[in-house]
């Protein structure tokens, strides 16, 4: 086998790939799968305009083929930084490709200066892409999947850049039948494939995570919902030691306010009552949206004076929140008991709005809690 050879094996390679990505997963795709097919095809084409270099117009075809595979390893980090949920300013992937293009152009009659120079170019943008992946990867399996071919590519091209520009009698050029050739030419290969196959569980992964978040938020006030909400009440109580409270709340008049101010009006309270129990709570309570504008908090480790104390911060944070953002105050009515060891869910939950229930009667705004529990 020739290197050439080889070359038309990786192009073939990086062709199919993207194109079969276009075809299961679509050109729409928002993620760095994306990114990751223009990364393969950059390789097809960079590859392909060498390849066409040794034949036809090699000056200005070969320092194309080189711009476009640095471009091709720009777009492998954009890649990473959207997988990972981070950026890199434009200039830092634009100016690689394009000083590889100057150089290249310039000291092409230079075959040495040529070769290494893209193959430093090429070499740390690689290990650039997999620093990022590696960096912080603990258990994820896919990054260090990427990563780890990214390491060996990026090693074997620096090596390149190493042997041409120290010793360029052993090193003629990237078509010579030299071993590193060969092994760099089939290590590429295999990351192209490793790389695909980690990106599309990364891109699965995405996907289940948006589901699983879809399934247990309440997208309008991003609390759990009650399925959620009843799931990991259900399991806490489990452990009840009697120091566990459950507070039921109900915004006041709400029907009146949608009738009044329009539904809109009417989901921004319920928005905004969700950031107030959000930013009032600790860590360990759970609270849920239980239906249209109930919502239902499980405080563990809750203390008599201290659940008093949480309930007039509520009440005034969700006054205040309202008078400030829509102009107007909006209350709740508040019903409270301490769950009992071995007591369950259903029956805290009832025993907490027949309490809500007496709030209301009592003539709203405040929150009554079981006799003698709290
Ligand atoms: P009370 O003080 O006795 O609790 O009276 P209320 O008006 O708050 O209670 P009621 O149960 O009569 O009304 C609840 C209203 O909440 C009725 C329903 O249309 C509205 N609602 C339920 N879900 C949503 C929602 O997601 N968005 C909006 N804007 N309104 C909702
Ligand atoms: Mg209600
Ligand atoms: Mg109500």
């Amino acid at each position: 086998m020739d290197v050439i050879t080889l070359l038309v094996a990786v192009l073939v390679n990086a062709l199919l790939m993207s194109l079969a990505l276009v075809v299961c997963v679509g050109m729409r795709v928002r993620s760095g799968l994306q990114a990751w097919q223009f990364m393969l095809l950059g390789q097809a084409v960079g590859f392909g305009l060498l390849i066409v270099s040794t034949r036809a117009a090699p000056g200005l075809l070969s320092t194309l083929g080189v711009m476009v595979l640095s471009a091709s390893a720009s777009a492998m980090v954009v890649a990473v930084c959207r997988f990972l949920g981070t950026t890199v300013p434009p200039l830092w992937l634009l100016v690689p490709p394009l000083v590889l293009g100057a150089v290249h152009a310039f000291v092409y009659d230079k075959q040495v200066l040529a070769t290494g120079a893209t193959n430093v170019v090429i070499g740390l943008q690689i290990l650039w892409g997999s620093a990022l992946l590696l960096r912080g990867a603990r258990r994820v399996r896919w990054r260090w999947l990427c990563g780890m071919a990214g390491v060996a590519n990026g090693v074997l091209t620096l090596a390149r850049a190493l042997l041409v520009l120290g010793w360029p009698e052993v090193y003629p050029r990237f078509i010579a039948p030299h071993p590193l050739n060969f092994a760099s030419l089939m290590v590429l290969n295999a990351t192209m494939v490793l790389g695909t196959m980690g990106f599309l569980l990364a891109h699965r992964d995405e996907a289940e995570q948006a589901l699983v978040k879809l399934a247990s938020l309440d997208m309008l006030t991003g609390l759990l919902n009650r399925r959620e909400w009843m799931q990991r009440a259900g399991r806490a109580l489990g452990q009840a030691d009697g120091s566990a409270v459950l507070l039921m709340l109900d915004l006041d008049h709400f029907k009146r306010i949608n009738d009044e101010r329009g539904h809109p009006v009417g989901d921004e309270v319920l928005r905004l009552t969700g950031e107030v129990l959000r930013g009032e709570l600790r860590a360990r309570d759970l609270v849920g949206r239980y239906g249209g504008e109930e919502f239902c908090l499980l405080l563990r480790h809750c203390e008599p004076e201290a659940f008093g104390r949480l309930d007039a911060r509520l009440h005034q944070a969700l006054r205040r929140r309202c008078e400030t953002s829509l102009g107007f105050p909006v209350d709740f009515s508040g019903g409270a008991v301490r769950v009992l060891p071995g007591e369950t869910l259903a029956t805290a939950i009832q025993r907490a709005d027949d309490e809500l229930y007496r709030a209301k009667d009592a003539g709203r705004g405040c929150t009554l809690c079981a006799d003698g529990v709290l």
